[in-house]
């Protein structure tokens, strides 16, 4: 293809992302079609064409190079982050926290219910989707928060919740349950068909997992930290129970002596060098990588220091980089922050929806903490490989190398129809052109392609084109992979 930009001062600007030139180069390099922007390439190309009279001859190893390793994964789920508002939004909003996820190449969060007030019924509920429905950059479902007595109430909220959430050590005192009468009722009263997920450490994990075998339903376990933990999820799963769990990066790549003291607390606390070992070598055992997401300012780590640890902008690059040391593989990380997430707590597709990586740009990760009002991560100063290049949800482009495209209140509740809503206008060189104009033509041309590709679908493995123009594409799946361990609900 031919395709020549407009002539200008050589930089790019947001605005250009939205004309029909660049959306047609786009496409091409989306779909690995050889592209020239360049007139005097394109001259000589049609003068060889004239010279050779056909087909000219092509080594795609050698005609086509690019330093840029570009791939696409499919949009990826953090199934544990807080957002915390209402109630604390001087250190995160739906705005901020959905900012952050969006740049960190995550397509859906599922917030937890711990904000105050406490999201434990159906007035609640409400108030913390409208913030949410008005603000999230990228799609989202919400926790239900169990209590000693809202078990009844929220099994008729199941159904547009993203899971039930038990609070069992101490954390959230608003929230605790202390009482196994009261697990059990939830255990028994809440709808089979969403997840309940808690935090539950060292003895308090083994209660649950008795409680779950009693009451015969799954059960998720959020952030496990240590060695004993993970021994007793890998114990449940041989013996054919129900039992799933997710870890955070800062449990799988930092020890307590890594993080000053004042800035340290986390619950679960991190563990030692052994304990980050056990969870490594227990990797099959492990269902979903998520980040807890905990924002709290600096100010307040360094005052009064409130556990948690801001992560959701960058787990993707620190998992990457581990993809990198060959410590993970690709299918290691796609299944963790994707397939199992949506099996394990029954989500929809976001159809059209997938993130490109770089691979091979390298980068350190600043102190200022990115989108997130927490302004600093215990990660600051770590070297990564990957950067998150483009992120499209729901066939829109929603965030491109670090530019955010679209409005507050893009993203939606996967677990409720969307409200009818205009289609959102986007900014476009000469003010004319908008959003409508643009989706018959465009949106035909990608159901063509992906016509004739034979298949929309975005975990099909492309032909693995590594040396040509920086095209997406996801390595074949390697046959011989040890499956993990997931009981199969
Ligand atoms: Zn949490």
């Amino acid at each position: 293809m031919i395709n020549l930009p407009i002539k200008g001062s050589g930089a790019y600007r947001v605005s250009a992302f939205r004309t029909h030139g660049y959306r047609t180069r786009r496409m091409a390099i989306d779909n690995g079609i050889p592209l020239i922007t360049d007139i005097k390439c394109a001259k000589l190309f049609v003068e060889a064409l004239r010279l050779v009279k056909g087909p000219p001859l092509m080594h795609p190893q050698v005609d086509c190079l690019t330093s840029h390793q570009v791939v696409r994964l499919p949009g990826l789920i953090d199934v544990h982050v807080h957002m915390r508002e209402p109630g604390a939004c001087h250190k995160e909003t739906w705005t901020s926290g959905t900012l952050a996820a969006l740049a960190g190449g995550i397509t859906c969060v599922l917030a937890m219910p711990n904000t105050n007030p406490p999201c434990v019924g159906n007035a609640e509920f409400n108030t913390v989707n409208d913030l949410a429905e008005s603000q999230a950059y990228c799609d989202y479902a919400l926790y239900l928060g169990a209590t000693a007595n809202n078990s009844d109430k929220l099994a008729e909220l199941a159904p547009t919740a993203a899971g039930l959430k038990m609070y069992l050590n101490e954390t959230f005192a608003a929230l605790k349950l202390d009482n196994v009468t009261d697990w059990i009722k939830h255990f028994n009263t809440f709808p089979r068909d969403r997840m309940i997920v808690c935090h539950a450490e060292r003895q308090t994990l083994a209660a649950v997992i008795g409680v779950a075998a009693i009451t015969n339903r799954p059960v998720h376990f959020c952030h496990v930290s240590n060695a004993e933990e993970i021994g007793i999820i890998c114990e449940a799963k041989r013996n054919g129970l129900a039992v799933t769990c997710e870890v955070a990066p800062h449990h799988l790549l930092l020890t307590k002596d890594d993080v000053p003291e004042q800035l340290r607390a986390v619950k679960p606390p991190l563990g030692t060098a052994e304990d980050v070992q056990a969870l490594w070598d227990n990797l099959k055992s492990i269902d979903c990588f998520a980040t807890d997401h905990a924002p709290h300012t600096l100010e307040e780590k360094e005052t009064s220091g409130p556990p948690g640890f801001p992560g959701v902008e960058v787990m993707l690059p620190l998992l990457l980089t581990e993809v990198a040391k060959k410590r993970l593989t690709m299918e290691d990380l796609i299944e963790r922050l994707y397939t199992n997430p949506k099996r394990i707590f029954g989500l929809p597709d976001q159809p059209n929806t997938y993130v490109e990586v770089d691979l091979s740009e390298e980068w350190t990760i600043p102190t200022d903490g990115g989108f997130s009002k927490a302004k600093w991560t215990p990660f600051a100063g770590r070297k990564v490989s990957g950067r998150v290049r483009r992120v499209v949800i729901r066939g829109e482009e929603a965030f491109i190398d670090g530019q955010v495209l679209v409005k507050p209140g893009f993203g939606r509740n996967i677990r409720m129809e969307p409200t009818p809503r205009r289609t959102q206008r986007l900014p476009s060189i000469g003010g004319d052109s908008d959003a409508f104009q643009m989706e018959g033509p465009y949106k035909s041309v990608m159901r063509e392609l992906a016509y004739r590709r034979g298949s929309g679908a975005l975990l099909a493995p492309l032909k693995p084109i590594s040396a040509r123009t920086p095209a997406a594409y996801m390595p074949p799946r390697k046959t011989d992979s040890p499956p993990t361990s997931v009981p199969p609900w």
